[in-house]
């Protein structure tokens, strides 16, 4: 009778699965990545970039709730939970009040979850997928609330936040349901259902100075497992260093994290088109360095750039979308108003 019944449950959830029509999501964060950064980026690739196969383009606007210039803490909780927030705020809205993140709404409705980055995983924009913690530099608040959460896959810098801690915690060893690997061929290797990449003990260096593993490598082996499941998933994989190179007004640093963002959109595009039922979206939190593209050779790929600031511009950023639902992204619209559309087609 038991059996019966567990069979009956197994049909039924086949049934409601096949009528499921919920897409991927993979949401891909540039950044610091305005216009100039994507125009530079692409003129020094020989006057090509995949963000040319995206069939819409909208616009979105960055500012917070306290700012007319966004910081990443305020526009990643923007873009992640749907409120206009104050400047370092990660997950709460002004008055303080957390709010559930897309990851998090995909994840009650089933979906695996996995959060990659070019920075530390407790940085501002990855964190507002997963925490709610008044400042983004509440490092170790942000490294608890991951180790607390169920997010599937995460792959990312900052080890110290959880081992060498000011409340003499060890993290990692708490996180026992996790499976932490060390390289690539650990992670493919990896049959757990929680996985944990910590890819340096700290903020992992520029790509120039020869940073490893290949963001696009990971995604690509990360996209692998996560086509395992039953499940659909949401992903978000974050080109964090392109803001970098804007604040250190370092065209060639741009251009160098803006390549290997560049190659990871390709290996996600061609799994999209491969798979089908995957949204793949494309956008920045906002424009770092007011960079303007000002000389440069279409023939050599010399890019050379001025900068207007060491900080970050409030300038509209574009939205680039390929897959199910990619028309909802056209337009002009809050950065909010992305949560917003995302939120509406996971049913
Ligand atoms: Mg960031
Ligand atoms: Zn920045």
């Amino acid at each position: 009778m038991k059996n019966l019944f567990r069979l009956c449950c197994i049909l039924f959830s086949g049934f409601i699965f096949s009528q499921n029509e919920n897409p991927n999501i993979i949401f891909l964060i540039g950044d610091g990545m305005g216009l100039s950064q994507i125009s530079a980026g692409m003129y020094a690739n020989g006057n090509k970039t995949a963000l040319e196969d995206f069939t819409t383009v909208g616009l979105s606007k960055t500012y917070s709730s306290d700012n007319l210039v966004t910081d990443s803490a305020a526009s990643g909780t923007a873009m992640a939970t749907g409120v206009k927030t104050y400047n370092g705020a990660i997950g709460l809205d002004p008055n303080k009040n957390p709010h559930i993140s897309i990851l998090e709404i995909c994840a009650e409705k089933g979906y695996k979850t996995a959060l990659l980055a070019t920075s530390s995983i407790v940085h501002a924009t990855p964190a507002s997928f997963y925490a709610k913690v008044p400042s983004r530099k509440n490092y170790e608040d942000i490294a608890l609330a991951l180790s607390k959460h169920s997010v599937n896959l995460f792959f990312g810098g900052g080890k110290k936040h959880f081992e060498k801690r000011e409340d003499g915690r060890d993290l990692i060893d708490e996180m026992d349901s996790y499976d932490f690997v060390k390289n690539l061929r650990q992670l493919e290797k990896s049959t757990s259902d929680k996985i944990g990449y910590f890819t340096y003990d700290d903020e992992p260096p520029r790509k120039l100075d020869d940073r490893t593993p290949a963001l696009d490598e990971a995604v690509e082996i990360a996209l692998e497992k996560l086509k395992a499941h039953d499940q659909p998933f949401f992903m978000m994989v974050e080109g964090s260093q392109i803001d970098w190179g804007g604040h250190a007004n370092e065209t060639d640093y741009i251009l160098s994290e803006f390549k290997e963002f560049d190659t990871t959109l390709q290996k996600v595009l061609e799994f999209a088109k491969k798979e089908g039922n995957t949204l793949v979206v494309v956008t920045a939190d906002h424009e770092t360095g007011g960079f303007a593209l000002t000389q440069g050779s279409i023939e050599t790929g010399a890019m050379i750039g001025k900068f207007n600031t060491k900080g970050h511009t409030a300038t509209l950023v574009p939205v680039f979308s390929y897959g199910p639902y990619a028309a909802l992204f056209s337009g002009i619209y809050e950065n909010t108003a992305i949560f917003e559309k995302m939120k509406s087609i996971v049913k």
